[in-house]
């Protein structure tokens, strides 16, 4: 069976102003042939940025509300950003879930909203340094994968790994933690959703990361802010393209 191409996705989070249209033109000139790449940047930014890349690479969202239209100040639906230019959403992440304390069934609910209107939906899963020192690693990523997906998902929706204290630190989990841990959500999800590892992806250890069993593609957060950072995590997903 061939193996879907990697799937590299850049999580700008609260950054960039109309100015960083330049980092994404360096981007898009950067590009390899051979990994799919994403970029999320903050919503004011996705509509100039979707026209610039036009269709040279996907532009996405970090978050959606569940709902359809309505009395929700503030809140955005996966049919506006479509209409913004968006082709793909991140879900679920590990500060939506500790900041606005998103829970499980929240994060299913934006996810079939996406899927709903066409976007890929990227949901995020994701143990604590507690966690993981008590031994719960995979029992806290099960009880996600089980209530964050919707049903029957396939090639419409990824799933992030992202261990909540690899996030930002500089710090990541041994290659044989994250091979554990991916293996453990192949085994409940299809081989057509690919299952991306996210947390302090650098161009230093991004091929060797990108080359675990199962890791089909990387969520990448502060190396995804510059074209010099993330054009070789790109890189290193395109190689690794099998
Ligand atoms: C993220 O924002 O999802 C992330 C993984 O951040 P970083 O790469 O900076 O750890």
């Amino acid at each position: 069976m061939t193996e879907p191409r990697k799937l590299i996705a850049g999580n700008w989070k609260m950054h960039g102003l109309a100015s960083s249209v330049a980092e994404l033109d360096a981007i898009i000139a950067g590009l390899p042939d051979g990994a799919d790449v994403s970029l999320h940047p903050p919503l004011t930014l996705l509509s100039a940025f979707a026209a610039r890349a036009d269709g040279r690479i996907v532009i996405g969202a970090q978050d959606l509300s569940p709902g359809v239209f309505g009395a929700r100040t503030g809140d955005v639906s996966a049919a506006m950003l479509v209409d913004a230019g968006a082709r793909a959403v991140i879900v679920g992440h590990s500060e939506r879930r500790a900041f606005y304390g998103e829970t499980d069934a929240q994060v299913r609910a934006k996810a079939e909203a996406a899927r709903a209107e066409g976007l890929l939906a990227i949901v995020c899963v994701g143990e604590t340094e507690a966690e993981r020192d008590a031994g719960a690693a995979l029992a806290v990523i099960a009880a996600q994968i089980a209530g964050s997906l919707p049903r029957g998902s396939g090639s419409d929706i990824a799933v992030a790994y992202e261990p909540i204290w690899a996030v930002g630190s500089g710090r990541t989990p041994s290659l044989g933690e994250i091979a554990q841990v991916h293996a453990a959500i192949r085994a409940r999800v299809g081989r057509s959703t690919r299952i991306l590892y996210g947390g302090s992806v650098k161009p230093a250890n991004a091929a060797t990361i990108l080359a675990v069993a199962n890791v089909d593609g990387a969520l990448v957060g502060g190396a995804s802010l510059t074209a010099a950072q993330f054009l070789p995590i790109a890189e290193a997903g395109a190689r690794g393209a099998r």
